[in-house]
C-alpha cells in the first residue's frame, strides 16, 4: 500500500478514465515516451484507490515465468513460489506492467486470458487455473516510439486495452511539475522548460528520446542543491540524450545561451 499520496499534476482527466476502468475491470494501457508521468501516475492511482501496487519493469529477459512463479528447491523439498503476477491476480492488486512490448512473447499469451471476460491466469506448471480477484486490475505502459528501436505490440493485444496518450506537458504545467518536485526557483524552472521546449523542436538533432519531464526534474533538483547551472543542464539533460560528439556540442552551445 503507498502511504503517503504522491504528487501527481493530472493533464486530461486521466484518473477519472482509471477510476472507470477500475471499476468496469477493464486493462489499461499508458502510451507515451519515458519520462512522461506513466508510472508517477499508476503510483498516484493506487494510493487515491487504496490499492497495492505491484510493478514490474519489463525487458527483454522478462518470461511469464517470472511473473507466473516457479519450483524452488527448500532443503529437501521442491515448493511452489508465486511470481508477482498472481500475487497480484490472488490479492487483488493493481499489477503495473510497465515497457510491456520489451517482455517475451510468452508474457503476452499468460496476460491474455486476464485481460478479457474470463478474468483467469492459467498456471500451466501447476496445471490450475486461478481467477482474479474482484480488485485485481491490469496496466501496462508502453512506447510507441516512432523511431527505430521500438518493439511494437500486436493489435490483439493492444485491442485488449483502453488506452490513454501522455506526453510532455505545457510549459505552465511542466513548470509547476518542476518546483513542486525539487522546490527549485520558478525563473529556473521555466528556462528549464523553454530549454527543453527548444531541444524538443530540434527534429534534425535525430535524437531516439528528447528531453522528458524527468530529465527536467533531475536538472532541477542538482541546481536546486547548488550544483552550477550549466552543469546540472549539461549532465542532467545534454549527456543522457546523446553519445555523439556533434550533437553534444550543438546541444551546449545552446543551452549556453539559455541559461
Ligand atoms: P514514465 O513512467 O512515463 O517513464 P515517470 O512517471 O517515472 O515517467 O516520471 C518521471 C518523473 O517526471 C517523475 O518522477 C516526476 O518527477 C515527473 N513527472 C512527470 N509527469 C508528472 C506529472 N504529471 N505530475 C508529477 N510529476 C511528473
Amino acid at each position: 500500500m503507498i502511504l503517503t499520496a504522491p504528487y501527481y499534476h493530472e493533464t486530461q482527466k486521466e484518473s477519472e478514465v482509471f477510476s472507470h476502468a477500475f471499476q468496469n475491470k477493464i486493462p489499461m494501457l499508458l502510451k507515451g515516451p519515458t519520462g512522461t508521468g506513466k508510472s508517477r501516475f499508476v503510483e498516484y492511482m493506487a494510493h487515491a484507490l487504496e490499492k497495492k501496487l505491484i510493478t514490474i519493469s519489463c525487458h527483454e529477459e522478462t518470461s511469464s515465468t517470472d511473473l507466473i512463479g516457479r519450483f524452488i528447491i527448500k532443503g529437501a523439498e521442491t515448493v511452489w513460489l508465486d511470481g508477482p503476477l498472481t500475487t497480484a491476480v490472488k490479492e487483488g492488486a493493481i499489477l503495473y506492467l510497465d515497457e510491456v512490448a520489451e517482455a517475451r512473447p510468452d508474457v503476452i499469451v499468460a496476460i491474455h486470458s486476464l485481460t478479457d471476460h474470463r478474468r483467469e491466469l492459467f498456471i500451466d506448471k501447476l496445471g490450475e487455473t486461478v481467477k482474479a480477484q474482484e480488485d485485481f486490475m491490469l496496466i501496462a505502459s508502453f512506447n510507441p516510439g516512432y523511431q527505430r528501436g521500438f518493439k511494437e505490440l500486436k493489435p490483439s493485444t493492444r485491442q485488449r486495452f483502453i488506452a490513454l496518450t501522455f506526453d510532455y506537458p505545457e510549459a505552465k504545467i511542466e513548470t509547476e511539475i518542476l518546483v513542486n518536485e525539487t522546490a527549485v526557483d520558478s525563473d529556473i524552472a521555466k528556462k528549464l522548460v523553454a530549454i527543453a521546449a527548444k531541444i524538443r523542436n530540434l527534429t534534425e538533432l535525430g535524437l531516439t528520446e528528447t528531453v522528458s519531464t524527468r530529465l527536467l526534474v533531475d536538472a532541477a533538483k542538482l541546481i536546486h542543491t547548488g550544483l552550477p547551472k550549466r552543469l546540472s543542464v549539461h549532465v542532467a539533460i545534454v549527456e543522457p540524450l546523446t553519445d555523439d560528439p556533434q550533437t553534444i556540442q550543438s546541444l551546449k552551445d545552446l543551452v549556453g545561451l539559455m541559461i
